[in-house]
């Protein structure tokens, strides 16, 4: 399939999208981002590469970084991972206490806020180093040196993050954090706080369009079991309580962050990356959701 006519259109199309939505402003940094700002990235596992906008421009990836440690997390702990997160969807809002209360401090998926300080927790039990050895991971697996953490980032959602602080504590008391809890935080603060562009984030996710093994290095980054289950975790649970919205309108995996941007896969053809900070009520992109519904449309490449 040839992308380029249909990423030609869409300027024309982003024009006839209402200007809704808010920049996260929770966390005080994500707010002093220019609204407006808008990029899109796809890459085929043969590395065609079809981009508009500011795709070479970095921002927060904030909870994008959550299935790259699930990755590295379930190579290292494999199925024993499980006793300790669930994989079903939470029809929950991404920072929700709710469910972990009755559900006795075992989150529902890793991707809700709870189920990926587990994955923290299991980072910082495993690794000697955990912030030095995820960065090393990462830089691994995309090929891409310059990917960091932004101190500033971290610090400010460090600042204010309550929600965090209430989560990990309450599972810290069933039992289901083994480590010092500032440690975990930190940690996960850190993941949040990565900033990549979406030409290097679609690049980097493109191992899960390739059945693990990323097509670029040629390194094997999963199992084609573990490559296809983070995928289904990503269409059950990328988008929170709008994970049925994102299936519904885009129809492929994918995975969300407050700072605007969205990664999503086509297993056997390709990754694309979208970057729109003001966010619908779900903490989504309102923009990076609409133009990804157009473009599976457009080219008939949702999995559905
Ligand atoms: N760092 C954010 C938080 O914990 C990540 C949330 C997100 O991107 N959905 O609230």
């Amino acid at each position: 399939m040839d992308y380029q006519n249909i990423f030609l259109e869409i300027p024309k199309e982003l024009e006839q999208i209402a200007d809704k939505g808010n920049v996260a402003s929770y966390i005080p940094e994500l707010s002093n981002i220019n609204p407006d700002k808008f990029g899109i990235h796809l890459t085929t596992i043969d590395n065609r590469n079809y981009s508009l906008g500011d795709s070479d421009e970095k921002f927060s990836i904030q909870s994008i970084s959550k299935v790259l440690s699930l990755c590295l997390a379930f190579k290292l702990e494999k199925d024993e991972l499980w006793s300790r997160v669930g994989v079903e969807p939470s029809g929950s809002p991404f920072n929700s206490l709710v469910q972990l209360e009755y559900e006795k401090g075992i989150p529902r998926n890793p991707f809700i806020n709870a189920g990926a300080l587990v994955i923290c927790d299991v980072l910082v039990s495993r690794l000697s180093h955990p912030k030095r050895d995820f960065l090393e991971f990462l830089r691994r697996i995309s090929g891409i040196e310059n990917i960091s953490y932004s101190p500033r980032v971290a610090a400010s959602e460090k600042s204010t993050g309550y929600r965090n602080l209430a989560l990990i504590s309450l599972m810290k008391e069933f039992g289901n954090i083994e480590n010092n809890i500032e440690t975990v935080l930190d940690l996960y603060f850190n993941l949040c706080s990565i900033e990549m562009s979406c030409k290097e984030l679609s690049k980097t996710f493109l191992f899960l369009a390739d059945y693990g093994v990323h097509p670029l290095t040629k390194e094997r980054v999963v199992s084609v079991s573990k490559s296809k289950r983070i995928n289904a975790i990503m269409q059950l649970c990328g988008f929170y309580d709008e994970a049925g919205e994102f299936s519904f309108k885009v129809g492929l995996p994918g995975k969300s962050g407050v700072g605007g941007g969205i990664v999503a896969i086509h297993p056997g053809q390709y990754s694309i990356a979208v970057w729109s900070p003001k966010l619908n009520e779900k903490g989504n992109s309102y923009k990076g959701m609409k133009i990804l519904e157009f473009l599976t449309t457009r080219t008939r490449s949702s999995i559905f």
